[in-house]
């Protein structure tokens, strides 16, 4: 499936609109606190349970007690959030931002500045899920999700500023977690910010995906394939059955750093490259780094002369 990629219109949009907010706040340090967020956007949080019909109708009524009818219509919204698996919702017309208690704390933070991303952009008011008149359809609920998505990560990792700290690191699994740490961010989202910036002109990739030694049948479940922009250029994507072999080769069970090891490959032009390849487990996901170190020499079989 093809991602949807924001025009460049766009994404410079929800990036000023960022920036806005960061400089009401009086540009912070990392990390970013969202309450302080939400309080300069008048926006509420509260949670609900999706695990159990009762629990979500419990959640809905009592914000509709709570509030003098908070929700005007609490089936409705149950509905949606069974039908599109919903793990989190903004009632614009009641500046609220609902969050599924079930999913895992480290979820949240990405959650929540998703749903203010909907807040901060104006044009999503008339189109979210609080309204009933309009159904979004899905082409239009997708873009208005990836605009979110693209709005929580300048959030998050505070626009420029996550890219211009990039600029001191190495890019290693050490540096993620040391990013991952100032910014409060998930190792994911982390990792991922970190390719994009410092793979745009030094060739790295990125996989996440499920430990090595529960890969099933040699069919690994990776979640994400993330190219740098050079890498793209200059690579195609290893095979997975490549990167499965690979990675199998030099990890350990455990937790933490699980092993590291060279690798070559092929230039699209069919130059070979030397890369270094490490993968750290952190309980949830395995995520590999390979990050480009040198151009190795054609071999040219030459034929013996004598
Ligand atoms: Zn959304």
């Amino acid at each position: 499936m093809q991602a949807l990629v924001l025009k460049p219109r766009v994404r410079k949009d929800i990036k000023s609109k960022v920036d806005r907010l960061l400089l009401e706040l009086g540009n912070p340090e990392p990390p970013l606190r969202l309450e302080e967020v939400r309080e300069l956007l008048e926006l509420d949080l509260s949670f609900f349970s999706g695990e159990s019909d009762g629990l979500l109708n419990v959640a809905f009524s009592r914000l509709k007690r709570a509030g003098k009818q908070i929700i005007k219509r609490p089936t409705l919204l149950r509905d949606a959030v069974k039908r599109f698996d919903l793990r989190a919702l903004y009632l614009p017309d009641r500046k609220r931002i609902l969050i599924d208690d079930e999913v895992p704390k480290p979820k949240h933070r990405w959650l929540e500045a998703h749903e203010i991303g909907h807040d901060i952009l104006p044009w999503h008011g008339d189109m979210m899920l609080g309204d009933d008149d309009i159904t979004p359809t899905p082409s239009v609920r997708e873009k208005i999700e990836t605009e979110a998505n693209y709005a929580a990560g300048s959030l998050l990792f505070m626009t420029d500023r996550f890219k211009h700290e990039c600029k001191d690191f190495e890019p290693t699994i050490k540096s993620a977690q040391v990013l991952k740490k100032r910014y409060e961010n998930t190792f994911t989202t982390t990792l991922w910010r970190m390719i994009e910036y410092m793979g745009e002109d030094n060739p790295m990739f990125g996989l996440i995906g499920q430990h090595p030694s529960d890969y099933a049948n040699d069919k690994p479940n990776f979640r994400h394939l993330i190219p740098s922009s050079s890498f793209n250029e200059m690579f195609e994507f290893p095979s997975i059955e490549h990167m499965t072999t690979t990675i199998m080769s030099y990890c350990r069970r455990g937790r933490g750093p699980l092993g590291e090891k060279k690798v070559v490959l092929k230039g699209r032009d069919g130059s070979r490259h030397e890369f270094y390849m490490e993968t750290f487990f952190n309980g949830y996901d395995a995520l590999t780094l390979g990050r480009y170190r040198k151009k190795l020499p054609t071999s040219i079989l030459m034929p013996k002369l004598f």
